[in-house]
Order: structure tokens, then sequence, then C-alpha cells
């Protein structure tokens, strides 16, 4: 059996697969120059040596609400659905609360931390 992929997992109770946030390449615009590959820390680029365009090879490890890839292309090549769609996921899923819960039952990893004088 293989190992589950740990880039792969549910956003705030909601399975990765349901949500439909990842780069689309558009490739007439595309100029083979790889920061979007090199930048991303989730390997959801590969590169097409052949036709020297990025390539989007694993979609669903792309961080939700992420778009650092599309911020960094020097020719606006790189795609996503709008944010109107996170803030509408956001109210759907309730994600709100839930982030209010996280907040509230685990201080011990969000909390500020004091400084002592
Ligand atoms: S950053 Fe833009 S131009 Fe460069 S490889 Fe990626 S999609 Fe192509
Ligand atoms: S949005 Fe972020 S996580 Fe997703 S592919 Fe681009 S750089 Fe990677």
């Amino acid at each position: 059996m293989s190992e589950p992929n740990a880039l792969i997992k549910p956003w705030h109770g909601v399975p990765r697969e349901e949500i439909h946030w990842d780069p689309t390449v558009v490739d007439e615009r595309c100029i083979g120059c790889g920061l979007c590959v090199t930048s991303c820390g989730r390997n959801v680029y590969q590169f097409d040596y052949e036709d020297n365009v990025a390539v989007v090879t694993n979609p669903l490890q792309c961080m939700v609400g992420c778009s650092t890839c599309a911020t960094v292309c020097p020719r606006e090549a790189v795609e996503f659905p709008s944010l109107g769609y996170i803030q509408q996921l956001i109210r759907d899923r309730k994600i709100l609360r839930q982030s209010k819960d996280l907040l509230k039952n685990h201080p011990e990893q969000y909390e500020t931390q004091k400084i002592k004088s």
C-alpha cells in the first residue's frame, strides 16, 4: 500500500478534492522562466524541458488561498479562480467558526509570545 501524501489533507475539515484551488498555466503566455516551478514549496509544478513550459502535475498539493506562483510570474501566465471563490467557500463551509474554535482550544499553538522584561 502506498504512503498517504502528507501535502494533501483537508482544509478546515473540507476534503481537499472538493476545493477547486490550483493554478492553470496559459501556455501561450509562458516563456519558460521556471519561476513558478522553483518558487512553489509544495511541488505542484514540474518543468517540461522539451516544450520549455511549466506544467501543473500535483494540483491537490496547492495550498488553498496561496497564489505566489501567479504573483511572481513575469508574464501573468498563471491563473487561479477568483478570491471570491475562497470567500464563498469560507461562508458555505462555516470555516470562520472552525477558526475561532481552533484559537480557543489551542492557545498553546497560537498565542503571541509574552515578552519578559
Ligand atoms: S513563471 Fe510564468 S512564464 Fe515563468 S515558467 Fe511559470 S508560467 Fe511560465
Ligand atoms: S499557489 Fe502557492 S502552493 Fe499553489 S502552486 Fe502556486 S506557489 Fe505552489
